[in-house]
């Protein structure tokens, strides 16, 4: 069999966690008893005028310039006309030819330090549709469905990608990087599980070294980025038996059964011409200020690819430290305010490794917990000085998670403070007098006993030793080096 490759688009659909929906007053409800947030706009009753909502313009143009994309000068909605009980008006307001941002790219950074560069064909303004819910859960063959307007009007903004990417893990890399990029500018809650961000990956796959596309095929709306990366991976692999067996891929609509791994087909796919899209006759066209667009580019927050290259290149953390860090802005605030006080890579590491560690169990953020960016500096402070031990300010940790007291003075008040090297010794040496079996087998050179003695010692003194002074003293004690 030839060799093939796979080609990958996405497409990303953001709610907007704005106020109010996309044409009407109507507040945005996640969680809200069903059709409590309706009216005649986005029930589609008879004689109604849609108004553009300004601040989903103005996230859009966000997006828009955070993705590098052109800002069309003046774009325009049109209809989407299809039949589904989740659109009353049997038809979506969207965006055609003229998107509000054109042609972008989005750059992303390989863990081993190479980027990835994924080219933006547009991103659009349009609303989401009502809620569906059927009876056991299943979409064919339910007893019954029913309908929850609330949703139906949420603004959403479509990302479209380029075929650039090739492989299921480029997709999720890219899905992950960008959603942090929303999540900075605060655009969007982009939770996969609640829906406001919902990727559709198009995959097909040519013989390695073509240039042209093969059909492609679409999957839908996973809720994770795992989910995805392993549809993608079994939509591949079901390409590429299909060619094996002298078939051809149709064009149509898969889903992917995380459970099972199988692949199954909904639909064949509507070409564009089946909506039958025409411009809307009830909206103006979008003609954003130049200035404005202009004010907005300029107070774009720094963005996550740069941020994580100058915590590599400048602060000496690793690009996990920084991928792991710059996962929520809040994060990213939490961890600064801590490097600015202490060794950046010390704090990275602290954050990222026990804080975190320790607060999952009671579930919440660094950014929510008493634990505040000085504690951590403190902290790293006081290991940095040899006052507390690794193991001790672990303890000095949860202490000032569960009563927010400052490090310092919980090392004092719980006597947590690094054993002086005297008191040490003395310990040492009853440890070895009570073990000369272990004694015996160090002087004999099995080095790997000495992992013993540091464990006692741990014991004994309720981890205020310092595990490379007691090496050293076991040492010296046994062998007289
Ligand atoms: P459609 O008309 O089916 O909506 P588009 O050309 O608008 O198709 O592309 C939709 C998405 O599919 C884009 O993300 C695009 O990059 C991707 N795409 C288009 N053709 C292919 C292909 N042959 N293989 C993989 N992805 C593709
Ligand atoms: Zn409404
Ligand atoms: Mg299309």
């Amino acid at each position: 069999m030839s060799a093939h490759e796979p080609v990958i688009g996405v497409e990303i659909h953001v709610q907007l966690s704005t106020r109010t929906k996309m044409f009407c007053g109507c507040e945005l409800s996640f969680g809200d008893p069903p059709n409590t947030h309706t009216c005649p706009v986005c029930l589609a009753h008879p004689g109604v005028l849609p108004v553009v909502n300004e601040e989903a313009v103005r996230r859009a143009l966000l997006i828009g310039l955070a993705l590098g994309c052109e800002i069309a000068p003046r774009s325009i909605f049109h209809r989407k006309n299809y039949f589904y009980p989740d659109l009353p008006k049997a038809y979506q307001i969207s965006q055609f030819d003229i998107p509000i941002c054109g042609r972008g790219e989005f750059r992303a950074l390989r863990e081993d330090g190479s980027e990835l560069v994924v080219g933006i064909t547009r991103a659009h303004l349009e609303e989401d549709a009502a809620k569906l819910t059927h009876a056991g859960g299943r979409r064919a063959g339910a007893a019954e469905s029913v309908v929850d307007f609330n949703r139906g009007g949420t603004p959403l903004v479509e990302i479209v990608t380029e075929p650039d990417l090739r492989s299921p893990s480029d997709v999720a890399l890219f899905l992950r990087q960008l959603r942090q990029t929303l999540l900075f500018l605060g655009v969007s809650d982009c939770s996969m599980e609640e829906g406001s961000m919902r990727a559709d990956a198009n995959v097909s796959i040519r013989p390695v070294g073509s240039q042209e596309l093969g059909t492609k095929t679409e999957l839908k709306n996973m809720n994770s980025f795992r989910f995805l990366e392993r549809g993608i991976e079994a939509e591949i692999a079901r390409q590429e038996e299909i060619v094996a067996a002298g078939g051809r891929v149709s064009q149509e609509t898969v889903h992917y059964e995380p459970d099972t791994g199988h692949i199954t087909s909904l639909r064949s796919k509507e070409e564009s011409h089946d909506y039958r899209y025409f411009p809307e006759p009830d909206l103006v066209p979008i003609a954003p200020d130049p200035a404005w667009v202009e004010e907005l580019r300029a107070g774009l927050p720094e963005l996550p690819l740069p941020l994580r290259m100058r915590m590599v290149g400048e602060m000496g953390l690793s690009a996990e430290d920084a991928e792991v860090l710059t996962e929520r802005p809040e994060l990213v605030a939490y961890f600064m305010e801590a490097a600015a006080l202490a060794d950046p890579k010390a704090c990275a590491n602290w954050i990222r490794g026990e804080l975190r560690a320790q607060l999952r169990e009671v579930g919440v953020e660094p950014w929510q917990s008493k634990v505040t960016p000085a504690h951590v500096a403190a902290l790293v402070g006081l290991l940095d000085a040899g006052t507390v031990t690794v193991p001790a300010a672990k303890e000095v940790l949860a202490e000032v998670i569960a009563s927010g007291g400052d490090p310092a003075d919980v090392v004092e008040s719980k006597g947590l403070g690094a054993m002086d090297e005297g008191d040490l010794a003395a310990i040492v040496a009853e440890i070895i007098a009570a073990n000369p079996d272990q004694a015996q087998q160090l002087r004999d050179g099995k080095d790997k006993v000495i992992g013993f003695f540091v464990g006692q010692a741990m014991k004994g003194t309720g981890g205020r030793a310092d595990p490379q002074s007691v090496q050293r003293l076991v040492r010296e004690a046994v062998r007289g080096d």
